[in-house]
C-alpha cells in the first residue's frame, strides 16, 4: 500500500532530510512514527500526500509510482490521502459543515451526496449538533474531530496525521486516539507522527524511529523510547 525504497529527499537548500529510507506499510495497518525534531517525519508524511517529490528512489501509494506522478493524476492520489495536522488548518470564516463540505466540493461530488456524506462524518465525529459552528466557536478537541471529518469525508484508504494530539490536553487527546483507532477499524491505514509517549505506550502499534533521515527502530507493538 506505502512502500519506499531507498527514499531520498534533499531540500533545494542541501538539507538530507530523508538519507535512504526503506519501508513498507500494509493496507490497514496503524504506524507511529517517532524520533526527535527534525529527524525527518513530517518529510516522510509530505513524500506519502505528495506535498514533496522524493529526489531519490522509489515511493508508491495505493499503486501509484509518486516520484513519476503525471500533473493531473495527482488529485487522484490526494483524494485517496486524508491529512490531519497539529494546528487543525480549519478555513475560520467557513462553518463546520462548509469545511467537510468543502474537501467533497473539490472533487466535484454530487450536492445532494456531499450534504449526506458530510451529516455522516460529522455524526461519527460526535460533532452533527455543532454543524453550524465556525471553527472559533469550538473546544481544540472538538476542531480537531472537524478536522478529522475532513480527512475521512472521502473515505481515504490512507489517513496522514502529523502530531493530531500536539495541541490538546492528555484526556482529550486520548478521545482523538479512540476516533482514530475507529477510522483505522473501518478500514483506513493510520501513519501518525508523534512526541506523545504516554499514547505510544499504551496504545501499542508499530512503531518507526527515524532519526537523522534514517529509520533506527521498527518494531510491531513498540515503545516510544526517548525520554521526552
Ligand atoms: P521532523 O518532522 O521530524 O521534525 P522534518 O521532516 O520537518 O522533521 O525536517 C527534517 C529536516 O529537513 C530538518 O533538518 C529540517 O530543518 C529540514 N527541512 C524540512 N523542511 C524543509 C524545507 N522546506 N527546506 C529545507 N529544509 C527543510
Ligand atoms: P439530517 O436530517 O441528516 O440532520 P438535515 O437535512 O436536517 O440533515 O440538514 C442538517 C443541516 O445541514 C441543516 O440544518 C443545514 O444547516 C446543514 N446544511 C446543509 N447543507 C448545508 C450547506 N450547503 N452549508 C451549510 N450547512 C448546510
Amino acid at each position: 500500500m506505502i512502500e519506499m525504497q531507498d527514499i531520498w529527499k534533499t531540500y533545494v537548500d542541501g538539507t538530507h532530510a530523508l538519507r535512504g529510507v526503506s519501508v513498507r506499510i500494509d493496507r490497514n495497518e496503524f504506524v507511529y512514527l517517532v524520533g526527535p525534531s527534525g529527524a525527518g517525519k513530517s518529510t516522510f508524511m509530505k513524500l506519502i500526500y505528495r506535498e514533496e517529490v522524493p529526489t531519490k528512489g522509489q515511493l508508491s501509494v495505493n499503486g501509484f509510482n509518486i516520484g513519476k506522478l503525471k500533473p493531473r493524476k495527482i488529485p487522484f492520489v490526494r483524494r485517496n490521502i486524508g491529512v490531519i495536522f497539529q494546528d487543525f488548518r480549519l478555513l475560520p470564516k467557513l462553518t463546520v459543515f462548509e469545511n467537510v463540505a468543502f474537501a467533497m466540493e473539490v472533487i466535484e461530488a454530487p450536492k445532494r451526496i456531499i450534504k449526506k456524506r458530510t451529516m455522516e462524518v460529522l455524526d461519527l465525529v460526535g460533532l452533527k449538533h455543532k454543524h453550524a459552528s465556525l471553527p472559533a466557536q469550538l473546544s481544540g478537541g472538538e476542531q480537531q474531530r472537524v478536522s478529522i471529518a475532513r480527512a475521512i469525508v472521502n473515505n481515504p484508504s490512507v489517513i496522514v496525521a502529523d502530531e493530531p494530539t500536539g495541541n490538546l490536553d492528555p484526556e482529550t487527546s486520548m478521545e482523538i486516539m479512540a476516533l482514530l483507532e475507529e477510522i483505522n477499524f473501518r478500514g483506513s491505514t493510520i501513519v501518525m507522527a508523534t512526541h506523545n509517549r504516554d499514547i505510544v505506550n499504551s496504545l501499542r502499534k508499530r512503531v518507526i524511529a527515524i532519526e537523522n533521515g534514517l529509520v533506527v527502530r521498527d518494531e510491531a507493538r513498540g515503545e516510544y523510547g526517548y525520554e521526552i
